[in-house]
């Protein structure tokens, strides 16, 4: 376990910038982009030159570790994005911030997207009163999202709740952490995406 949580530091070290894999420590001054903001490995220190392909590939892989998604399921997502209307970079990140894991992780419920994905999987959350346990679920504007009632006493939700609440939780959702619950008041937009990605390198790559 130990050296998979050091594993989610390296993809932020390759990445050269902080994709909060970790919880609490990723906004502590333990957080290892802190420390070493270098590539791990022996050449880290050396930065290579990208080429158009290398950034494009680079942006991809970033915004995949940064919501814990897989290769088919990210390509699906882009499928998706660009049956859209709309912009398909913007659609991307919309439908990526609509995952039941995002969502259980920006109220707070989880102190990372993995432990929400882990919370989503052990059958902690309801959404519109039944249950769900399948972290790719995408929510819809008026969804409503709460902590089973048998599962109300999790000392870690709670736990969570109470450090997380100097979390910001974003504006396209509503807390209510009295009765641990929230809402999807409309579905994110561009502004509310807080990921330092280029999406439209994204499309770029795709595209070729
Ligand atoms: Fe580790 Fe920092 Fe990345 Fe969090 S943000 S996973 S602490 S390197």
């Amino acid at each position: 376990m130990a050296r998979y949580t050091d594993e989610q530091c390296r993809i932020c070290r390759r990445e050269g910038q902080k994709l909060f894999l970790k919880g609490s420590r990723c906004y502590s001054d333990k957080c290892s982009i802190s420390r070493r903001n270098y590539a791990p490995g022996q050449h880290g220190q050396k930065r290579a030159k990208l080429s158009e392909y290398g950034t494009q590939l680079r942006e991809k892989q970033k915004t995949k570790s940064y919501y814990g998604v897989g290769e088919k399921q990210f390509r699906g997502y882009f499928e998706m994005a660009s049956n859209k209307k709309g912009i398909t970079g913007e659609n991307l990140l919309q439908i990526l911030e609509s995952r039941l894991d995002n969502v259980v992780y920006r109220l707070g419920f989880g102190a990372s997207r993995a432990q929400a994905r882990q919370l989503v999987n052990h059958g902690q959350f309801a959404v519109n009163g039944h249950k769900v346990d399948i972290p790719s679920y995408l929510v819809k504007a008026g969804d409503v999202i709460t902590v089973r009632e048998n599962k109300k006493d999790n000392g870690a939700i709670k736990a969570n709740i109470e450090v997380n609440s100097a979390r910001p939780v974003p504006a396209w959702l509503e807390l209510n952490s009295e009765n641990l619950s929230g809402k999807v008041i409309r579905l994110a937009s561009r502004e509310d995406v807080d990921i330092p990605v280029e999406e439209h390198l994204i499309v770029e790559l795709y595209s070729k």
